[in-house]
C-alpha cells in the first residue's frame, strides 16, 4: 500500500497511538503559524475579554505531491521527475488546529486533542487517537 508522505509542521513531535503501536511524527524544518489579531470588546467583572481574528497562514510550502517510491517532491499532481512510474501521492502537514480552523487548504490535519487522546496522570498529552482534517 502506497503511504502518503505526512510532515509535522508543528514545533513539537506528535505521537499518534494506533492498534499496531505508536506512529511518531518528530519535528521538521516547517513551523506554519497564523497571527491573531485581538480586539478589546470589553471587560466581565473586570476581567478583559477580547475578540480575536485570525490572519493568513504562514510557513508551510504549497501543496505538494510525493512520489511514494523515492520521495521525490512536485507540486504537480501529475509528479515530478523521477522514473519510478508510481501515482504521486498528496502530502498532508500537520498544524495546530488553530492554524487548521484558519486556512482552507485540503492538506492540513490537526492532532485531535479532544477527548480521543491519551493523557497522563497530569493531564499532559501522552498521545493522539486520530486527526482531525
Ligand atoms: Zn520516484
Amino acid at each position: 500500500m502506497a503511504k502518503a508522505k505526512i510532515i509535522n509542521a508543528t514545533p513539537h513531535p506528535i505521537v499518534v497511538r494506533t492498534d499496531a503501536g505508536n506512529i511518531i511524527f518528530p519535528t521538521s524544518d516547517l513551523l506554519a503559524r497564523v497571527s491573531v489579531k485581538e480586539t478589546r470588546t470589553g471587560d466581565i467583572n473586570g476581567i478583559p475579554c477580547v475578540a480575536q481574528t485570525l490572519g493568513n497562514v504562514e510557513g508551510l510550502p504549497n501543496a505538494s505531491w510525493a512520489c511514494p517510491s523515492c520521495g521525490a517532491e512536485s507540486q504537480d499532481p501529475m509528479g515530478g521527475s523521477c522514473d519510478c512510474n508510481a501515482p504521486y501521492e498528496r502530502i498532508h502537514y500537520i498544524v495546530s488546529a488553530m492554524v487548521r480552523n484558519a486556512s482552507v487548504r485540503d492538506d492540513l490535519i490537526a492532532p485531535d486533542t479532544g477527548k480521543t487522546c491519551i493523557r497522563d496522570e497530569q493531564g499532559r498529552i501522552q498521545a493522539v487517537t486520530q486527526f482531525i482534517n
